[in-house]
């Protein structure tokens, strides 16, 4: 993989994939992490007198111009935090897309609207990727990929584009991979993986992949309760998969999974619900577990102290609440508090976690801006953006 930082780029236009896939509430964004992850490698180039057009996606609108999905508010933070104008072209590869990159200048910075209002960039049909890969190639004199958080996905915008322009990858793509290789290959032992989130489905894969390359897999979050109810107990209302059952049931019997021991338990989704610490194998049936309880904080970090390496993907509970949010602040706390150790977040609402919680993001080795894209990694799978960056 070429990096970024081989090409010559003064004077070209490069076309520069990044990952500015924030929450916004209200027309504001709520969390910049990626903005400001994104920032680095378009401030070398403006400063390096490139020509730079910005691509990028939010959210999932339908093929389709929705302003709900503008990226307006992300402009005006991507402004701010580059120090520099950032000119929003009001389309994709339309008309106003056209002048603006046209009227580029060494230096300037276009980002176009959200690549997603463009049907052909997630469609399945080659042709129809490439025919709008052609117009983005049009754009640009190279091509550079920094959007981690994309690269497992076979779209117009980190695939294809790549194969029509010189291409190069960018230092969070670089950064990532040097990481997730760390967890994949000679990782120093012990080795301990967290995992939480909302469903076990979602991430069985990377259980099914990881559990015999690790010493210890704690589970918390929404998915510990298919676990638990695999393990014969009541869940009351949890969320609960009963189509994983057996499967949980089969991973159990690796010896190396902790389940918690005791959990926020809540009459309803809600922060002003009735709550209380229940043990885990008690979780009333007209309740729902909302967190992991302090007694399962403590058996994690025991679990994972002395761990040299540490992956940890998706809150321990629904954090978003105040009082379902100790169980990841404990957590969380527990692996920025390892010496010595290479402590990788991965998943978008684990980073945020580690921001609305105040934790102090340097206190990990790592954090991932690519929640799916690194699960992907980790399961072993060829993600198309990097292979493609590859040759
Ligand atoms: P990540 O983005 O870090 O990979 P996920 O997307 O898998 O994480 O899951 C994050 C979501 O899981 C959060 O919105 C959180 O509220 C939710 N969650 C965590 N614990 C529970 C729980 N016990 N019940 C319901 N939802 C939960
Ligand atoms: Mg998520």
């Amino acid at each position: 993989m070429r990096n970024a930082d081989e090409l010559v780029v003064k004077g070209r236009t490069v076309l520069v994939r990044s990952d500015l896939n924030v929450p916004i509430q209200d027309g504001a964004v709520t969390d910049d992490g990626r903005i400001r992850a994104s920032v680095p490698l378009i401030r070398s180039l403006v400063e390096q007198g490139a020509k730079v057009v910005v691509v990028a996606h939010l959210g999932r609108p339908k093929g389709r111009p929705d302003p709900a999905y503008s990226l307006a508010p992300v402009a005006q933070r991507l402004e701010q935090l580059l120090g520099r104008p950032v000119r929003l072209a009001r389309d994709v590869v339309g008309p106003d897309a056209r002048s603006s990159v046209k009227e580029l200048r060494e230096g300037g910075v276009v980002l176009l609207e959200n690549v997603r209002f463009e049907a052909a960039e997630t469609a399945k049909d080659d042709a129809e990727r490439g025919a709008f890969a052609d117009q983005l190639a049009a754009f640009a004199d190279l091509y550079v990929d920094d959007a981690f958080g994309a690269v497992h996905r076979k779209h117009a915008s980190v695939y294809d584009v790549a194969q029509r322009l010189e291409h190069a990858a960018g230092p969070l793509v670089v950064a990532e991979v040097e990481v997730l290789h760390r967890l994949e290959v000679d990782t120093e032992r012990p080795y301990v993986v967290v995992l939480g989130g909302s469903k076990v489905s979602d991430k069985i894969n990377v259980i099914e992949a990881l559990l015999p390359k690790v010493d210890r897999l704690l589970i918390g979050g929404g998915m510990c309760f298919t676990f638990l109810k695999a393990q014969g107990h009541d869940v009351g209302s949890s969320l609960l998969e009963e189509g994983m059952l057996e499967q949980c049931r089969r991973l159990l019997g690796s010896g190396k999974i902790v389940l918690p021991v005791d959990v926020v338990a809540a009459t309803a989704f809600s922060a002003d619900a009735e709550h209380a610490v229940v043990d885990a194998d008690r979780i009333p049936p007209d309740r729902m577990g909302l967190d992991i309880g302090p007694k399962s904080v403590e058996l994690f970090a025991t679990a994972l102290a002395g761990a040299r390496t540490v992956f940890w993907n998706g809150p321990m509970g629904v954090f978003e609440l105040a009082p379902y949010a100790e169980g990841t602040r404990g957590v969380a706390e527990a692996v920025a508090s390892l010496k010595g150790a290479l402590t990788v977040v991965g998943g978008g609402d684990s980073a945020a976690a580690v921001r609305a919680l105040g934790i102090g993001e340097d206190r990990f080795t790592h954090i991932s801006t690519g929640g799916g894209a690194s699960l992907e990694h980790l399961e072993g799978k060829t993600l198309p953006g990097l292979s493609v960056l590859e040759d």
